[in-house]
């Protein structure tokens, strides 16, 4: 059976990208970062959707990214926004998505998997950097270069199944494929309960998702959050 690591980081968009991976008959190796995010309630959410995908694997990789700050959710200093802001928003995270690549593609290559999935979409986002289609192509060349499975290798490739979906789409494809979303955490800024915020943009966009595909929005909100 061929091999896929899955990035899973307990939000809506990685729960449908395994959903996907599975779907095209891969053995799912999932990856998770506690990285110091706010919001930790959501490694506790992808523990029971990798558990429910029936995953070969769940890796949880910690590290430090507190240390380096820069955003709202690795700097306690910086709050969430709780309005829609132009440009790069401070909950993006310096390189996160280069850092999280990297370790999945150091354990694709010592599984032998040949795809890495990540759920990320460049519609319905927040306009981070690296989620965006030039990023993925410019990291999946660099793959290329830099592993054994690489240069001597069959090569590695990155999918990312949701990258052109709205959030509505993204949402219809999950619950097409049996996506329990009530698990999942998307907010940014959840209580200790892991409750949802409604107000940040994390929030704000998978709301309307719900809406627009027609779904019942699952969330578990806060008292007054909506
Ligand atoms: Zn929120």
């Amino acid at each position: 059976m061929k091999k896929a690591v899955v990035l899973v980081s307990g939000g809506l968009d990685s729960a449908t990208t395994l959903a996907l991976a599975k779907e095209q008959g891969y053995a799912c190796y999932a990856i998770s970062f506690d990285y110091g995010q706010r919001h930790r309630c959501e490694l506790e959410a992808a523990r029971q959707v990798a558990e429910m995908a029936g995953v070969v694997e769940h890796k949880l990789i910690r590290m430090d990214l507190n240390s380096i700050g820069g955003s709202a959710l690795t700097d306690s200093s910086i709050d969430v926004p709780q309005q829609p802001a132009e440009g790069i928003p401070v909950t993006y995270v310096p390189a996160r998505n280069t850092v999280f690549l990297s370790f999945a593609l150091g354990w694709a290559e010592v599984l032998g998997a040949e795809v890495i999935f990540i759920g990320v979409n460049a519609v319905d986002y927040s306009g981070y950097p690296d989620c965006r289609p030039a990023y993925i192509t410019a990291y999946e060349k660099m793959a290329n270069l830099a592993t054994r499975a690489g240069v001597e290798g069959s090569g590695i490739h990155i999918q990312t199944p949701l990258i052109h979906l709205s959030k509505a789409e993204i949402i219809q494809q999950g619950m097409r494929l049996g996506v329990d979303y009530a698990s999942t955490v998307s907010c940014y800024n959840p209580d200790a309960e892991g409750l949802a915020c409604g107000r940040c943009d994390a929030c704000r966009l998978r709301a309307a998702g719900f809406e627009a595909a027609g779904v019942p929005d699952p969330t578990r909100y806060q008292a007054g959050a909506r």
